[in-house]
């Protein structure tokens, strides 16, 4: 007999949320510059714009949060975080950051410089901010199949090895400080990358020698689909498959507040001395000392259980399977969605939903902000806004896919929730013919503009 899914947790505190009129949020929107990261919390009422920190911890990491340890140097909370990372990751030394960028900038301080070159699968916006802010070049390798959302490989945050190789080999390896992978890979859609492609990779890096460092944000996520859809890991636990992974490269940089269950915080793993020393001394100036790093005792003490909760498989299940129950109601209703189906998140496809908004008018924005003053959902324009502009030409980089993300916090929302959003999309997907204007940029930032560009209805 086959039973269906059910969460492996109960609620034992529960947390109001807002409803309001669409003439109250078209007021809303209006006044926050069409720009959803500009909304009070309380004008949304399903709050999709991330699932970075905003996800349930449970009631033992908030037990652990009571032992936390406050003490300034050799915390007993960063001994515990330190020994679980170890166990999970299989790296050597540990630096706890205040989130994942910082980690970034910790670990990119030590490591890029100017000139430099760093092949990975599409990064994430602030890991090729903290590249491009080192005028250093962040170089895609994604498979192609990556960029079609109709398209079912099964594992499209795969590097294609031809362009990684090309890289490699055409450039002197004095100017390629590492590659990184993505996992999840986020910016193509919250796809995994195969054991198979992560190995090879790591084959490939060690022939160059070149180190292998991993953007980890979503690990466990990935690992979950490795073993669902990868010949070979149905019999292996998360935890085996995540270390797996992790065994095949030098290091990695973590934002805890998506796998590690957290509200805050980050961290920095890695088996090179040499490295860890030069990063140790950044991590000093930019985050506090090496024992806190930017994270209170408590918090460190919540993210060494988190991350423990992160990596069994009855979590992870009802997180994945409540994103795809999410993702099936849409294709349902014909909605245009990346598939197969992400681990955090539904990515709606803007190119296909609205054709008819053109490219310059900032289309996936336009959907997104409908999507609030219909629903009142918030969800996050993953496309040309987010691409930003050439940092040498200052010309709009127009990406491959214009998409609309809905993020799902972990262990936050219902079932019930998730019926709302697909009714809700069916109701805009059933009058899309009628858009046909975006908006135009009226104000923006010269690094990073989505989270505080102003735009003006067309
Ligand atoms: C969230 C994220 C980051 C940055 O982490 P923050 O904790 O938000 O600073 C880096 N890489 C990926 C893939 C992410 O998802």
């Amino acid at each position: 007999m086959n039973l269906p899914y059910a969460e492996p947790y109960k609620i034992k505190m529960v947390e109001s949320i807002k409803r309001s009129t669409i003439e109250q949020r078209k007021k809303w929107i209006k006044e926050a510059d069409f720009n959803l990261f500009n909304l009070a919390s309380d004008k949304v009422f399903i709050d999709l714009l991330t699932d970075s920190g905003t996800g349930a911890m449970s009631d033992n990491q908030w037990a652990a949060m009571m032992s936390g340890d406050e003490s300034y140097a050799g915390s007993s909370s960063f001994l515990k975080l330190k020994e679980v990372v170890q166990k999970i990751t299989g790296f050597k030394y540990f630096l706890p950051t205040h989130q994942g960028r910082a980690a970034e900038n910790v670990l990119f301080s030590a490591m890029v410089k100017e000139g430099d070159l760093v092949p990975g699968n599409s990064h994430f916006d602030t890991t090729k901010g903290h590249i491009e802010f080192r005028k250093a070049t962040a170089v895609d390798c994604t498979i192609d199949e990556a960029f079609d959302t109709a398209n079912l490989h099964p594992f499209k945050g795969n590097v294609n090895l031809d362009k990684l190789e090309k890289v490699l080999n055409e450039n002197s390896k004095e100017n390629i400080p590492f590659v990184i992978l993505t996992i999840t890979c986020n910016s193509s859609g919250g796809q995994p990358m195969s054991m198979e492609n992560i190995q090879a990779v790591s084959r490939l890096c060690k022939s160059y020698e070149i180190p292998l460092f991993f953007d980890s944000a979503r690990f466990a996520e990935n690992a979950y689909f490795i073993k669902k859809r990868e010949k070979g890991y149905q019999n292996k636990s998360i935890k085996e498959i995540a270390r797996a992974i992790f065994d095949c490269g030098d290091g990695m940089t973590m934002s805890a507040k998506k796998d590690g269950l957290v509200n805050m915080g980050g961290f920095i793993a890695l088996n090179d001395e040499e490295v860890y020393k030069k990063a140790t001394v950044f991590n000093i100036m930019y985050e506090g000392f090496i024992t806190y790093g930017g994270m209170n005792g408590r918090d460190m003490a919540a993210l060494a259980v988190g991350l423990d909760e992160a990596t069994e498989f009855d979590y992870l299940e009802s997180r994945i399977e409540q994103v795809s129950y999410l993702g099936e109601k849409l294709i349902e209703h014909n909605i245009p969605v990346q598939q197969p189906i992400g681990g955090h998140a539904i990515f709606i496809d803007a190119n296909k939903f609205v054709p008819t908004i053109p490219r310059d008018e900032y289309r996936a924005q336009a959907l997104a902000i409908e999507l609030y003053i219909i629903g009142g959902i918030r969800g996050v324009e993953i496309g040309t806004v987010l691409a930003d502009r050439d940092p040498f030409t200052r010309k709009n980089r127009y990406p491959e896919l214009e998409l609309v993300r809905l993020a799902i916090p972990r262990r936050t929302y219902s079932q019930n929730h998730m019926d709302y959003i697909a009714a809700v999309l069916k109701n805009i997907y059933d009058s899309r013919d009628e858009a046909k204007t975006g908006y135009k940029i009226i104000d923006e930032a010269p690094i990073m503009r989505h989270f505080t560009v102003k735009f003006e209805k067309i």
